[in-house]
């Protein structure tokens, strides 16, 4: 293209309007001051050519609208074209010319000669004029300065060609020149020929310009993005092919793909859920993409492991048979009839109901009194794995949720990472310690654990790690606990609680004989006749060597017994025969570490048997109370708990008020100070249930009538003297009985209880139940209460 000097042809030839030949253009604009090469095949477009080269070369270009179209009719093209001298014709091939054309001024068709054809038309010569100024100036400095910026970002162009168009002063030429050279969609090219007014004109093609520039510096940016990430996986495929070839040398390129293939293989076989499945998919095609000793490549492995370790839908027949369920239940445990009764049903409801959305056991009692061993025996009746978890301290939900996959290290949470062990999807679970998980920053178990229990949603159990759901609905959780207080209450609500309170002493005694016994026999390698022990040894061990509701440390002492034996068989070569008894039992054992809270030796003043209910089953525990001179104190030692002072509190208000009728020192509340104290101190101790046993003592201080010492109490006190009930009555009921007290003062309320009580213990007691604090002050003193005017008359203040 080159830049024309002043037009050969007269401007006042070109200012009238005249009849020319049309050539209608596709795809192109032919702009004044420029040379177009063009090709030109149509036959309508040959025509016109023709008539131009007969007359005076003059010819009128116009762009279609419509690229495409074949024959466009006078609809489709545009209105403003360019009047243009043909300079040079060559003929090619098929009667085609190529034609040299030169564009000369703008045009507008007015109207085509002929109504059918667009060949000839008559053109109005489109010119304007401007006054040259500043402002005019100005941009055309801009149009110079940002073409040479175009030209530096537009590779295509080749800057000697170009550059000298910059010279032009004539603004209106300098455009047109310009925009010929630039790479631009037709309709801009168009637009921009519209505007035949050269101010306008520039004005317009300089935020055309702007913006081509813009879009230039954006695609170098992206050239370069480009360019570089290229250079950047060139770099790595190299390095990776490299790496492949040491593989190779090393042998090890086998392993690898054998590893791969077989987990690929492994996992194409299972019986994933759909979601699995998908993820499998995507994981396993990125695994095989990263190269085996990147880190990367570890962590998605063993992230495939996982699901592939999991069991997805494999389940183990349950046994269907009751008989052998109660047998294995029996042959397992002593006793604990109620709590067997109530699993064999629990069993039966679950194969009634099939779908097993039954409610979850749980387990409350101390330890050792055999919740984690039923709930193994009820996995063994009933044919199912069994898994455990402790939840002692979770305080992280991460622990049960699993850490998601970005954290280094993480792994999936620990219910997940039970039913890996538990590989079948129905174990029986038992979540111990559920009482002893807590909440802190880190976000709260309990609420993971209640989607873990909850029926409705545990079919789709989301680990963070596994980012996929697992179907928890066909395990049988159980749970424990020492003590239901703790547990949240929705997380109470979906359990059924089963409560195992502690063992009498014979009870323990036959639980020792039957399993505990024999069992550490085994476990030590000794046979029966080796070692034995007597009734009177074990009762010695469970009353002086233990102190628990349950039977672990009994067990244990028994273990430590049979491994000192075994190690004498060892030492001797076998010929022994030992029978533990009272005696010889400080051989094998120290001395007895425990005394059990015991009852008085003798009634006396202010000092009263309370019974108390602890984790560990109950105990008896005397509550002392002292007056002395004072300004009317209330003193309470002990560790006592806040309803324990307020118990103490009542019971003083309660004396207060009955000063006249009991014959109490009068004004004693503020003339004297009490204390009340209840020993072992370091014990911390709560609840109400000591209300009646603080009275008593208190009212036995205040009367100095002594109390009988062969006698236990528990009940809650109201300020009108009524005895409310309490909790923990067999334990309580047993730790009296194993500080040989033979009398028990228990709340009315609590009569349901009395079942609860072994039939061995009731016999040897006398349980009396009252309503009122004064059957309870008739019952424990030994001396009747008077009423104060007959005191005084003995003399007494
Ligand atoms: P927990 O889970 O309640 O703390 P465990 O289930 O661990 O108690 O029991 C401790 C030990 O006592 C186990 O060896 C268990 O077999 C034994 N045991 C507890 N109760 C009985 C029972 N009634 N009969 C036989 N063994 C028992």
């Amino acid at each position: 293209m080159k830049i024309l000097g002043e037009s050969s042809k007269k401007d006042d030839e070109l200012l009238k309007p005249r009849v020319l030949p049309l050539i209608p253009l596709r795809d192109i604009v032919i702009f004044p001051f420029t040379t177009t090469p063009l090709f030109v095949g149509r036959s309508f477009s040959l025509q016109a050519i023709e008539e131009s080269l007969n007359n005076d070369n003059i010819a009128f270009f116009v762009t279609q609208t419509k690229n495409k179209l074949e024959h466009p009719s006078s609809s489709d093209l545009y209105s403003v074209g360019t009047i243009s001298e043909i300079v040079h014709v060559i003929k090619i091939s098929d009667g085609k010319l190529k034609v040299l054309v030169e564009g000369l001024k703008r045009g507008k068709v007015e109207k085509f000669v002929n109504k059918e054809s667009i060949y000839k038309a008559v053109v109005q010569p489109l010119d304007a004029s401007y006054e040259m100024n500043k402002d005019l100036e100005a941009l055309r400095r801009v149009v110079v300065d940002g073409f040479s910026e175009y030209v530096k970002l537009n590779p295509t162009i080749i800057p000697d060609h170009v550059l000298p168009i910059l010279n032009i002063e004539e603004i209106g030429r300098l455009t047109d020149s310009l925009i010929a050279t630039m790479k631009l969609e037709t309709k801009a090219k168009q637009e921009l020929l519209s505007i035949y007014q050269p101010d306008l004109r520039l004005k317009k093609f300089v935020s055309v310009l702007q913006k081509e520039i813009e879009l230039l510096k954006i695609s170098r940016k992206i050239d370069n993005e480009v360019r570089n990430r290229l250079e950047l996986n060139q770099k790595k495929y190299f390095l990776n092919e490299k790496l492949r070839a040491i593989h190779k040398e090393l042998k090890e390129t086998d392993e690898y793909a054998g590893d791969l293939g077989a987990l690929k293989k492994v996992l194409k076989h299972m019986k994933l859920t759909k979601e699995a499945k998908e993820k499998v998919k995507v994981e396993m095609k990125r695994l095989e993409s990263i190269p085996p000793m990147s880190q990367e490549y570890g962590v998605l492995k063993t992230y495939l492991e996982w699901i592939r370790d999991l069991p997805w839908g494999k389940s183990t027949q349950d046994n269907k048979n009751i008989k052998k369920a109660k047998k294995v239940l029996d042959d397992s445990h002593a006793g604990l009839s109620k709590v067997k009764k109530r699993i064999l049903e629990f069993i039966a409801v679950r194969q009634l109901t099939k779908k097993g959305k039954s409610q979850i056991l749980c387990f409350v009692g101390p330890p050792g009194v055999g919740k984690t061993s039923l709930a193994k025996a009820i996995a063994e009746s009933l044919n199912r794995k069994f898994v455990r978890v402790s939840l002692g301290g979770v305080r992280d939900e991460a622990e049960i949720r699993g850490h998601r996959r970005t954290y280094v290290g993480a792994l999936p949470g620990r219910i997940i990472q039970s039913m890996k062990k538990a590989k079948s999807a129905n174990p029986v679970f038992l979540l111990d310690e559920i009482d002893k998980m807590s909440t802190d920053f880190r976000g709260d178990p309990s609420s993971a654990l209640l989607e873990v229990l909850d029926p409705e949603q545990n079919n789709s159990f989301s680990d963070h790690y596994l980012e996929l759901p697992f179907d928890l609905s066909k395990v049988l959780f159980i749970t424990t606990a020492n003590s239901l207080r703790p547990i949240p209450p929705p997380l109470r609500d979906r359990m059924d609680i089963v409560t195992l309170s502690g063992y009498t002493e014979l009870e323990k005694l036959e639980i020792a004989k039957r399993f505990l016994v024999p069992k550490q026999l085994e476990e030590n390698g000794l046979q029966s006749k080796l070692l034995q022990f007597t009734d009177q040894a074990l009762l010695n061990i469970i009353q002086n060597y233990t102190r628990e509701a349950g039977v672990r440390e009994f067990e244990r002492k028994i273990a430590a017994i049979c491994r000192q034996v075994a190690l004498r068989v060892v030492e001797k070569k076998g010929k022994i025969n030992i029978k533990i008894n009272p005696k010889n039992i400080e051989e094998f054992l120290e001395k007895p570490i425990f005394k059990y809270g015991s009852k008085e030796d003798s009634p006396e003043v202010g000092v009263v048997t309370g019974l108390a209910w602890t984790e560990a089953g109950g105990d008896v525990l005397s509550i002392e109370v002292t007056v002395v001179e004072g300004s009317g104190k209330l003193i309470l030692t002990g560790k006592l708990g806040e309803v324990m002072q307020e118990s103490a509190q009542t019971a003083f208000s309660y004396a207060r008020s009955k000063i006249k009728e009991f014959g109490l020192q009068p004004l004693f509340y503020k003339k004297s100070d009490v204390h009340i104290h209840v020993p072992e101190g370091a014990v911390p101790k709560e609840g109400p249930s000591a209300g009646i046993t603080i009275a008593t003592a208190l009212i036995s201080a205040l009367t100095k009538i002594p109390v009988k010492n062969d006698l236990a109490m528990t009940g809650e006190i109201t300020l009108r003297g009524k005895v409310l009930p309490i909790g923990g009555v067999k334990e309580k009921v047993l730790s009296a009985h194993r500080a040989d007290i033979h009398n028990v003062i228990l709340p009315y309320e609590n009569k349901k209880n009395y079942d609860d009580i072994p039939e061995s213990v009731r016999k040897n007691m006398k349980i009396t139940f009252v309503k009122e604090m004064k059957e309870v002050l008739d019952l424990a003193l030994v001396k009747k209460l008077h009423p104060r005017k007959q005191r005084k008359k003995t003399g007494r203040k």
